[in-house]
Order: structure tokens, then sequence, then C-alpha cells
């Protein structure tokens, strides 16, 4: 028996930015036989052939041709990025007898659990070998850097409703100005194994050090950073990594960017997805009808984390639609579509759930609040299929630590290896069905 939380802890525990999301997933595609495709090159698939693309090293498609006569795509979506303090450029700044480093917020973070914690840097680095530039991933992965509190002393307001200020409030420190100044890139270059100097530019992310943990009087819970979305990837690529062949092309995706929009070249809102379906379709001799008709027949699972409901604050949920963890995957629902979920890509995979003894749930937002979205309907203004919103009931989402449930990992593992193992077919008359 596979110990899934404990292969999940050490995928986030190598995976602290969306770029090591990315390496840790092509290290176990890698290992199960797939090859690197580069956008750039011309794709010559075979029939059998396990494949994956990546793009601005953030973001990946992996897929199977199992024929060329293939049906259409069952897809499974998730994403690599999560909420973070990113460094800025001229990193440093040295006022009051500290080094401190200057951070701006990347997604919507509770910025409360950042402070008092051991925190580290990692991200990538380009720099120039002859007339290449070369991109280095790094994770100084040691004690660097911590977010000091005001002690209460100075703030009798500590406890209040705060405003944090990311421009104050959030720069962590590096250390003394006496002995650590102009440390910071020179602690970064000798992580990348290169001279400080011949690092060009960098996307460099501060990390909470924090390892995931199995807790609970009955080890219940799970938590550790970035369980939104990584529970989910994780959960996706084990299924997609697990499943028998269909005749459909099973693909996993995870885009960055997420938390920020997703409207970049490599997140959902691009064309990354389009493109590889398009060039699977082409190597595969289907004409521009033939894309067409697959894309009709493709069902797509758009798997974020989920809210489960707070145990302090229940009047937060809807009032019966309510998330429990370790109660199986969640379907979320929106009526302005904000989540794509609709009765026929509910009726769909909660069938193929409910039939193989996978438990599953709803949430839906309280009626008078908006609620998030994710990544169904973005990647459906570019791609349109039939597409479900789900995801793993989780507390804390955004925080640096969050908590999950340590037997739902295993209900999206068992439910994606069926997705992945199944053709979704339209038939003529707008009838569809769900094929072994
Ligand atoms: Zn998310």
């Amino acid at each position: 028996m596979i110990d899934y939380n404990k292969d999940l802890m050490s995928f986030l525990d190598e995976s602290p930015t969306a770029f090591h999301v990315i390496a840790s997933i092509k290290k176990k595609l890698v290992v199960s036989g797939y090859s690197e495709l580069a956008e750039s090159e011309k794709w010559g698939l075979t029939e059998g052939g396990k494949y994956f693309v990546t793009r601005n090293d953030s973001s990946i498609i992996a897929f199977r041709v199992p024929r060329f006569n293939f049906t259409g795509f069952m897809i499974g979506s998730a994403h690599s990025d999560s909420p973070a303090f990113k460094v800025k450029e001229n990193p440093e700044i040295v006022e009051n007898g500290y080094v401190k480093i200057n951070v701006e917020g990347y997604g919507g973070m509770l910025m409360a659990p950042w402070f008092d914690r051991p925190l580290s840097v990692a991200g990538r680095v380009i720099v120039k070998s002859g007339n290449r530039y070369e991109v280095k991933l790094v994770n100084v992965d040691r004690d660097l850097l911590i977010i000091p509190n005001v002690a209460i002393h100075m703030n009798r307001d500590a406890n209040k409703n705060h405003p944090w200020n990311a421009q104050v409030d959030m720069l962590p420190i590096l250390g003394s100005a006496d002995e650590t100044k102009g440390a910071f890139m020179r602690i970064v270059a000798e992580v990348a194994e290169v001279n400080e100097d011949e690092i060009i530019s960098h996307d460099l992310f501060i990390y909470a050090r924090d390892k995931g943990k199995v807790w609970g009087g009955s080890d219940e819970y799970i938590s550790a950073p970035h369980l939104d979305d990584l529970q989910c990837v994780y959960g996706c690529l084990e299924g997609f990594l697990g499943a028998n062949n269909s005749s459909s092309v099973p693909v996993l995706t995870v885009f960055d960017n997420e938390e920020t929009g997703s409207l970049t070249k490599q997140g959902a809102d691009s064309t990354f997805l389009e493109d590889v379906l398009k060039r699977i379709s082409l190597s595969c001799s289907k004409d521009e009808e033939g894309y067409y008709r697959a894309v009709s027949s493709s069902f797509m699972v758009s798997a974020d984390n989920a809210h489960a409901l707070h145990p302090n604050h229940p009047e937060k949920a809807d009032p019966v639609n309510r998330p429990a963890i370790n109660k199986g995957i969640v379907i979320k629902f929106n009526a302005a579509q904000h989540y794509t979920t609709d009765a026929v890509s509910c009726a769909v995979y909660r069938d193929l759930c409910e039939s193989n003894d996978i438990p599953v749930q709803v949430f839906t937002n309280r009626s008078d609040s908006r609620g998030g979205s994710t990544l169904g309907n973005v990647s459906n203004a570019h791609v349109s299929l039939n597409t479900v919103d789900i995801g793993l009931a989780q507390l804390a989402m955004h925080s640096c630590y969050e908590t999950a449930g340590a037997k739902d990992t295993k209900h999206l593992i068992d439910a994606m290896t069926i997705f992945y193992s199944k053709t979704f077919r339209v038939g003529a008359g707008g009838s569809f069905e769900l094929l072994d």
C-alpha cells in the first residue's frame, strides 16, 4: 500500500514554487516513461506514446496517445501557483541596523500567518553562458528569513482588525546590517552554483519552511503549505499515471498564475491548452473538423480546493451545502458560472464517483457572497467543453499553512484514475455517455 499522505508531503516539500512544482511533476513523468516535447519543434507522436510539454517552466501539459483514431480528450486541470511574497528588484533594504528584503504580494493571501515563522527563498534565476540564457531553479533550503510581529506592548490594537500593509509590515529580515549587507543575492548565487554577477534576472518567492504534518486525535487531518492547489495537482497526477487506456486521450494540465487571474502566456486564460490539443490532433492525422469533433466529445475536471465548513464560523457557509473534511470530493456550483458545473457535467462526474463508491458532496457560496473562481471557466473561453469544477475540502485557504483531510487525497486519486480510464461521447441528438 502506498502511503499517499507521506508521498504528498514529500511532493509538497520538493515544490516550494510553481517552477519546482513543474520540476517535481516532470520527475514523476520521466520515471513513468514520458518524453518531453518542445513547443518550438515538430512533434512526431506515435500510437502508444506518452508525452509532456511545459511553458515558462511553470505550467505543464502531459498526455498519452493510445491510438491516433481517438474520440476526445479527458482533461484534468489544477494549478501550480500559491499566494506568496515575491522578491522585488534590488531586493535589499538596509535600515535601522537590519537587512530587510523588499517583497510584494503575489495572489490574495492571508497575511497574519506569515509572521514569526522561519521562511526561505526559492524560484528561478537566468544566467548567460555564451550567447545562451540558462534557467536555473534555486531553493535556499535553510531557515533564512523571518517577518517579526510588533510586540503587544507596542501595539495594543494588534488583536483588533488589523490592515496589514505589504510595504511596511510584511518585509522579512535577512540579518544585521553589519554582518549581512549585500548577502542576499550572494546566497542565491551560491545555491545556483554561479557567480553573483552572472545572474541577469530572477523570479524569486518567499516560502514558509514548515513541513507537512498528519495530525488530530485519530490522525484525520493533514496540514502543509500549498494544499491549495497542490493536493489536487498530486491527486490528478497520480490518477493520470494510474489510469488504463481508453479510446480517448488523457490529458493532465497544471497551470500557473491562477492566483492572479490566469492572464499570462502560461495561465489557464492562454492558448496553451488549445495549442497542445490542436497539435495532438494534427500529429494524429486529424483534420480541423476532426479536432472540433474531438473537443465536442471531451470532458474537463477543473480541480481546485474547496472551503470546508469552518468549526468556529459556520455562519460563513451556505445553510445546507456545507462540505466536510474527509467526506469526499466536493462538486462546486455557482449560478453565474464562476464554477463551470452544470446539470450535465455534474451528472457525469457524480455518477462516476458514486458508482465507484467514492463519496461526493456539494459546495455553493452563500447567496450574499460572491466567492472565488478558478480554472474551468477561463480555460473554457479558449477550449469550450463540458467541465465540472471540483475540489477537496480544506480550512484556512490562502494561509501559508493550510489544513485538509488525510483521507481525501485518496478519494481524488481514485476518482481521477477512473475518470482518465473513460471516454466521454456526445451523440448526434445531444445525448451523452461515459464509456470504458
Ligand atoms: Zn486554488
